[in-house]
């Protein structure tokens, strides 16, 4: 089927107004923030998408899905278009991208049983405001959160600043619907618990597009008590005992909102107005008072163990201030892709990993030395750190943030400066035996690591892909590894 054929077939299934082919919009679809300097500098090589589609309903995503298997057309899945991994770049030349844009309404809010169901295209800050308004919150907190929406939050398995006391997505997540390729919608039901076999929940979340369409999302609602927040913040001496101090504050059982180290490089950029060439470790505690009494105290014993490294207090207000200004809104986002169309530079690209508290120190440094040894444009880098920002009873996440000048041609960037950071830092992860991909998804740049990740349990990964989408049709490229995309890779 041709491309004109494809849009004939479409004005069958959706009305005129659902069907966007705006030259400008095809090519802003056609990659995500991977490659937004390229983006920027209209050096994308990447083939467009025929067209971008507005489903109104969880029936017309079953047509769409139904006529792409049918005629092996590519689909990728749209929510706020947050992506930082390639997830939304279209590797194919017949594509549909399939926006959840119409999809947009809270279904129901039931503060008693503390549950709120929204459609796919829903942005989380209207459903936070809502629920606020209440006295509930979502508890999910992503630094993306006034722009992305619950598909592609629940299709990316993301966690939010608050994840230390409310968990991630996953933990979120209650039922939800989805489409499959072949037009079969799955609703999975609202309920506390279940042990009706493996937890099918997990086929849906996380699969960023590669398996169904998530057209629906029920998650949990939690009390907010905002008068109770204490927040805490300490120079400390390296990142090593923040890492300590945030073990010591989990395996005490304590569940503080927010619980975070920074090295020096990453708190000069972040608390610049008071780090004074410092590691930083920082606290939020929330919920009712007496759980955040008990918090502080956990909190203020643990760095009480670790005395000897701690340099001094940082006034908690200081700390309040800076998370009251850390997500980012549409006009930040618009803002940086412009300034890129100026400046030869890249401020704040990360990866994402996760281990156990041994090993997270030896990752941190491992990958510290390498980048400095053995990355060929050491001398462009304007940052190199990392931060901890999400901790579990058995471990933490690293995200590795670094800043370069571009000194290359604008479609050579993420070959000659991102890609061999990347992969050095996946490298010593794996090698180490954590993962890979804390938060991010894999996107189209992970996947060439998408079978180590999961060793002998890809087989796994991989039958669910055959399974559910047997022609290959949903969002190729993404999670699963392929050939022919190897040649916009690298
Ligand atoms: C400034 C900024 C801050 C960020 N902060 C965080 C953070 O704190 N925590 C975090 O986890 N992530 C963060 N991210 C990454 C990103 O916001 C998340 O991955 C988010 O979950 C993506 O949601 P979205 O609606 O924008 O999805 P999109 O970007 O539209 O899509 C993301 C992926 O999900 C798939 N998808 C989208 N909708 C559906 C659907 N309905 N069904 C099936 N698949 C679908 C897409 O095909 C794609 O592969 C940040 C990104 C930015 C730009």
């Amino acid at each position: 089927m041709d491309r004109k054929k494809v849009l004939e077939e479409l004005s069958t299934i959706l009305k005129v107004d659902q069907i966007n082919t705006n030259h400008e919009e095809l090519y802003d679809a056609s990659a995500d923030r991977y490659k937004k300097y390229a983006k920027a500098r209209k050096v994308l090589d990447v083939p467009l998408p025929i067209a971008i589609v507005y489903p109104n309903s969880p029936a017309q995503v079953s047509q769409l899905l139904m006529f792409c298997n049918k005629n092996q057309i590519n689909v990728i899945a749209r929510g706020g278009k947050t992506a930082t991994e390639g997830g939304l770049e279209n590797w194919k030349d017949l594509t549909l991208v399939i926006d959840a844009l119409l999809l947009n309404k809270i279904l129901k809010i039931d503060v008693y049983n503390m549950q709120a169901t929204a459609q796919a295209g829903v942005p989380l800050q209207q459903l936070e405001d809502a629920v606020r308004k209440m006295g509930y919150t979502t508890g999910h907190s992503p630094q993306s959160k006034p722009v992305a929406k619950m598909g592609g939050l629940v299709a990316t398995r993301s966690i939010g600043q608050f994840s230390t006391l409310y968990g991630g997505i996953e933990d979120m997540v209650v039922g939800l619907e989805c489409v499959f390729p072949n037009g079969h919608v799955s609703r999975i039901k609202n309920v506390s618990r279940r042990a009706g076999g493996p937890d099918i929940r997990h086929i849906a979340i996380g699969n960023e597009g590669t398996l169904c369409y998530i057209t629906e999302v029920t998650v949990k609602l939690f009390r907010y008590f905002p008068e109770n927040h204490q927040f805490f913040g300490y120079l400390i001496k390296d990142i090593e005992t923040g890492i300590k101090v945030l073990r010591e504050v989990m395996a005490n059982g304590y569940r503080p909102s927010v619980a975070r180290t920074y090295s020096e490089e990453d708190a000069a950029q972040h608390f610049y107005h008071f780090y004074k060439n410092h590691c930083v470790l920082i606290f939020m505690a929330e919920g009712n008072s007496d759980i955040v009494a008990a918090t502080a105290k956990g909190i203020e014993q643990a760095v009480k163990t670790f005395a000897d490294g701690i340099v001094e207090k940082v006034e908690s207000k200081l700390i309040q201030d800076w998370f009251n200004h850390l997500n980012w809104s549409q006009k930040d986002i618009d803002d940086e892709f412009e300034g890129m169309i100026e400046n030869d530079s890249h401020a704040g690209f990360t990866t994402e990993i996760s281990a156990d508290w041994e090993t997270i120190p030896k990752i941190y440094r491992n990958v510290i030395a390498r980048i400095r040894k053995e990355f060929s444009r050491a001398a462009d880098l304007t940052m190199l750190g990392g931060h901890s920002s999400h901790s579990y009873s058995n471990g933490t996440n690293m995200y590795f943030v670094y800043n370069y000048k571009i000194h290359c041609n604008p479609e050579d960037e993420m070959r000659i400066y991102h890609h061999p950071l990347q992969t050095i830092i996946v490298e010593e992860t794996l090698k180490l035996g954590g993962s890979m991909c804390h938060h991010h998804g894999i996107g189209k740049y992970r996947n060439e690591w998408t079978k180590e990740e999961h060793g002998s349990a890809y087989y796994m990964l991989e039958t669910l892909k055959s399974a559910f989408d047997p022609k290959g049709i949903m969002n190729f490229g993404t999670i699963y590894p392929q050939e022919e995309g190897k040649k916009y890779q690298k």
